[in-house]
């Protein structure tokens, strides 16, 4: 309610107040009560303005712009004259006040100017509440909000809200995306909290590259986003981005007796010669890294129309995918393994196809990274475990020749909580006895997470499933790590077995592996046996298993049971 000062005697008649009890009803409110007499310049406050800063009559700043906090006086006073100049009476203001210990408070200041009959501004009365309280309580709100709690580095909240603003000028400026190579394996290896503290180390290092033209943001788990503004935006990044890398790469970091180093790879996206638009701008740097992580880790890749093409055609794939499960377009193809020894069929390995409407095949090698990437992989998985287990039943039942299969198992298959209940219900709704299944698992994955690998697979070693390491060769292949894991079957990969008729060294390689796994248990297989020769060799060295074109292509069930079982 608006209170006119020709209506006051009305109101002190009617609550029939005298000074004293004035003088309490203004001492028992929390607001100071103030009045600026402009022409005199002379300013007035309230009993409880002096107990709020801390002042008493005698040594109160005659001015009230003493009084208020040297970083609020130009906005407090730009306000104030704008006020003046277009005659507007009510105000109110948001501003720091300074205490006479030197500290300050948060006030809230509201207050109507008084004009002559010219429009002369003759004096300002007003409250002044202490809102501290409240400004810190929303500072926190804004802090969560907009600051991510581990790094204390603003958030993608943040960096959505300042591209925005970004956008809104015409100065260029460039987005870039920087992902830590391997963090996953750190986080999963040496444990959760020694991977928040890498990430707390490295948000630290990257802040030392920040300025007045340059911020840095978490973007979410092991993903930093920096803004750099600059004229030539497109000119400075590549140094910038080349100046990172090489300054992360070249610190050790010490976490609890661990020594850890750090790579990382960029993607770069500038405003406005990419887009103008905030969303886009942050997909085309992040398209622009996870480009840069397939074809060439540990460096930086600026965005360009062929990635543009590249993520196009991986979200029409993706989408694919998700079509062609729903409708069936997936097959498994089976290719022999063969007895080194008396060149008899063991059982086959199941390999995944996606056979499209026009009858055209699309290889694994196209899909399997896009269905891992976005988690059809366990759907895919599912249904080639359950297929495969079910084939050999049949074939079992049918021609009854103990077969085993071998199924290859992803890695995100492997993070599944519930892979193991996941197989042993395939392996009952199947009926095939355990014994006949094995699943192969790279290397690479196994090392992923290991303690937890080693639990999972000892897991399915109680159930009788045969575990094998697929790919062996070409990745850490340490064999010192491999007594750790429950396996049954070392595959050597592929590229071990090419060329070896003319490669000692390689012949060395696979005559040392064989020995070596023989004395701790291990079945050895060798995939890619293209010629006979290589399969002579193999057969000198004492190899158990073979598997690969010379004995057989990959075919569909009914194929592969024309050819090999009946
Ligand atoms: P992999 O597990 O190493 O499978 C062996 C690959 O080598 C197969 O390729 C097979 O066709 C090929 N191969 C076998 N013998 C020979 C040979 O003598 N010469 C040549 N040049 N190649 C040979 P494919 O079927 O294209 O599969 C490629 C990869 O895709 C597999 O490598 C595996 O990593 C993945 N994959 C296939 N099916 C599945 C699946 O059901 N689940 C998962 N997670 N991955 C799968
Ligand atoms: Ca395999
Ligand atoms: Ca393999």
């Amino acid at each position: 309610m608006e209170l006119k000062i020709k209506e006051l005697p009305s109101v002190e008649k009617a609550l029939n107040f005298d000074l004293e009890e004035y003088a309490t009803m203004l001492w028992s409110t929390k607001y100071g009560l103030w009045k600026w007499d402009i022409l005199n310049s002379k300013i007035y406050f309230s009993d409880r303005c002096f107990e709020m800063l801390g002042y008493s009559e005698n040594n109160i700043y005659p001015y009230i712009s003493h009084l208020i906090y040297k970083d609020d006086i130009k906005d407090f006073s730009d306000s104030l004259c704008y006020h003046i100049k277009n005659k507007i009476d009510i105000f109110h203001f948001e501003v720091r006040l300074v205490k006479i210990d030197g500290s300050y408070i948060w006030s809230y200041i509201e207050g109507k100017i008084l004009y002559d009959k010219c429009g002369k501004a003759l004096k300002m009365l007003g409250s002044i509440s202490n809102i501290t309280h409240r400004k810190k309580w929303k500072d926190n709100l804004y802090k969560i909000a907009f600051y991510d709690t581990l790094t204390k580095l603003p958030n993608l909240n943040k960096l959505k809200s300042d591209l925005e603003k970004l956008c809104r000028s015409s100065n260029s400026f460039s987005v870039i995306t920087l992902n830590i190579d391997n963090f996953r394996t750190i986080n999963n290896t040496l444990g959760h909290d020694i991977g928040d503290k890498y990430l707390e180390k490295i948000s630290m290092l990257l802040q030392t590259f920040c300025s007045n033209n340059c911020s840095v943001y978490r973007h979410s788990g092991d993903e930093f986003v920096f803004i750099l503004k600059n004229k030539d935006a497109s000119q400075v990044v590549e140094s910038f981005a080349n100046l990172v890398q090489k300054t992360l790469s070249n610190n050790t970091f010490y976490i609890k007796g661990n020594e850890l180093n750090i790579t990382t790879t960029i993607g770069i996206s500038i405003f406005p010669d990419h887009t103008s638009v905030p969303s886009e701008l942050l997909r085309f740097s992040s398209s622009a890294m996870y480009y840069a992580k397939n074809f060439a880790k540990s460096t930086y890749i600026i965005y360009n129309d062929t990635i543009s093409l590249i993520a196009l055609k991986k979200s029409k794939l993706e989408n694919n995918l998700r079509v062609a499960l729903n409708n069936n377009e997936f097959e498994v193809y089976y290719q022999p393994q063969v007895n080194i020894k008396n060149g008899k069929l063991i059982g086959m390995e199941a390999l995944l196809r996606w056979i499209k409407p026009d009858g055209s095949t699309i290889m694994p090698s196209d899909f399997i990274p896009i269905a891992e990437d976005t988690g059809l992989i366990i759907s895919l998985g599912e249904f080639v475990l359950k297929e495969a287990c079910s084939q050999t039943k049949l074939w079992h039942t049918k021609y009854s020749i103990p077969l085993k299969i071998s199924v290859n198992i992803s890695e995100k298959q492997l993070e599944n909580k519930n892979f193991v209940y996941i197989v042993s219900d395939i392996l009952k709704e199947t009926k095939l006895d355990p014994k006949y299944l094995e699943l192969e698992i790279t290397e690479s994955s196994a090392i992923k997470d290991f303690n937890n690998i080693v639990a999972l697979l000892n897991k399915l070693k109680d159930i009788n499933v045969k575990i094998a390491l697929d790919d062996f060769g070409t990745g850490y292949s340490s064999l010192s790590y491999l007594k750790e894991l429950p396996l049954n079957t070392i595959k050597i990969d592929k590229s071990f077995i090419d060329n070896i008729e003319c490669d000692q060294k390689k012949k060395a390689i696979i005559k040392s592996v064989i020995i070596l796994s023989h004395d701790i248990d291990l079945n050895i297989i060798c995939e890619g046996v293209e010629t006979e020769d290589q399969l002579k060799f193999l057969k000198s060295i004492n190899c158990d298993e073979v598997q690969g074109f010379y004995f057989g292509k990959p075919l569909y069930a009914e194929e592969f049971e024309c050819r090999f079982l009946k």
